[in-house]
């Protein structure tokens, strides 16, 4: 059986219809399943029994499950949620004040290959569907309030397991769900989709877009681009920059630009300097993160003395900066590790 979240709002009116029911009753059922976040259609008491029995027959209603859970001394919680068909996906809730950003993953594993990422030394599995990258959000939402954390996600990240632009079918349906004002009503400006760009696909943001863009750079040359990201530098660092100078934003929007700081490999003053010099061009801001090491993974974190002098000068030369603390150190938090360290002992 199918399962009813993975229609998008206007599907599913077409088949509340099909079935032989109003389409208001697709509303109804629409903020049960996705305002309410209700588990049983049995429990959608507005809904005519009869309905509801239908519905039972004739379609699933089916949430990824908490196979195991992280929860750091900062207050990070990181979920290992288990899919229907059995594949483990990760998803990250970070605390801010009394509200949470969550981080959502879109495939398991990931295609892209990044050298630094525990996802991208995985390879790549399958993607994920529309209904399970937005099922994410009900079932941390529904983690929050049984462990008397309230029950607010505030901002989405895409930026868990996957690159969403190579899963943009499936993607763009997750954000029409998420974004639904019948529903869960994330705008816009609450929702960041994290890309290593990929040519031919950036329209996909710019005004009409159903999210913010970031982008992964992750280094100030090609030729470092080469050794962190080999799947996303096949699109030269150049075109790239000229590329995202030319997005259409709206007044106040800017590109964000996202760059892990890593010991010996990016992160010294002449990378700073090479970094200036690429971006003098462009309106962004730039979100720095000093490098969380993963198992099996050679690179290690920055000096705190050299991630304070990059973010300096980018400063002085006029860049809005801000230092993202990594938060979740104590746990397997950067994107990946979760599911490697599980795999791991699944296979022992
Ligand atoms: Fe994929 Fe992102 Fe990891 Fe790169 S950093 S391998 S794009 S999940």
């Amino acid at each position: 059986m199918r399962n009813i979240l993975e229609l998008t709002c206007p599907e599913l009116e077409e088949a509340v219809q099909a079935m032989g029911h109003q389409s208001f009753r697709a509303r109804q059922l629409w903020q049960w399943l996705w305002r309410k976040g209700v588990r049983e259609f049995s429990a959608m008491t507005n809904l005519a029994r009869d309905f509801r029995e239908q519905l039972m027959r004739e379609w699933a209603l089916d949430w990824p499950e908490v196979h195991e859970v992280q929860t750091s001394s900062d207050g990070t919680v990181k979920l290992l949620l288990r899919l229907a068909d059995g594949a483990l996906v990760e998803t990250v809730l970070i605390p801010d004040k009394e509200r949470y950003t969550q981080c959502l993953s879109c495939q398991i594993g990931c295609p892209m290959g990044c050298t630094f990422c525990s996802t991208g030394l995985m390879g790549f599995s399958r993607n994920m569907t529309g209904g399970e990258i937005a099922a994410q959000v009900l079932v941390a939402r529904d983690y929050l309030r049984a462990h008397g954390l309230g029950d607010e996600v505030k901002n989405l990240v895409y930026m868990g397991m996957g690159e969403p632009l190579t899963n943009w079918d499936e993607v763009r349906r997750s954000l029409q769900i998420l974004s639904n004002a019948e529903g869960l009503e994330f705008s816009r400006r609450r929702i960041t989709l994290s890309t290593c760009a990929i040519k031919g696909k950036m329209d996909v943001f710019g005004i009409e877009g159903l999210a913010l863009p970031a982008i992964s750079l992750h280094a100030p040359t090609q030729e470092i681009r080469e050794s962190l990201m080999p799947g996303a530098a096949r699109w030269p660092i150049e075109e790239l920059i000229a590329a995202l100078q030319g997005m259409e934003l709206k007044a106040r929007e800017r590109v964000t630009i996202e760059y892990i700081l890593i010991k010996g490999v990016n992160d010294s003053l002449q990378h700073a300097r090479q970094l200036v010099r690429l971006l003098s061009h462009l309106k962004c801001k730039i979100n720095l993160i000093a490098y969380n090491p993963g198992p099996g993974i050679e690179y290690a974190a920055p000096a705190p003395g050299d991630v304070l002098a990059f973010e300096e000068l980018l400063r002085k030369k006029g860049f809005t900066v801000t230092l993202r603390k990594s938060k979740g150190q104590d746990i397997a938090a950067a994107c990946g590790q979760l599911k490697t360290e599980a795999q791991g002992r699944m296979n022992s």
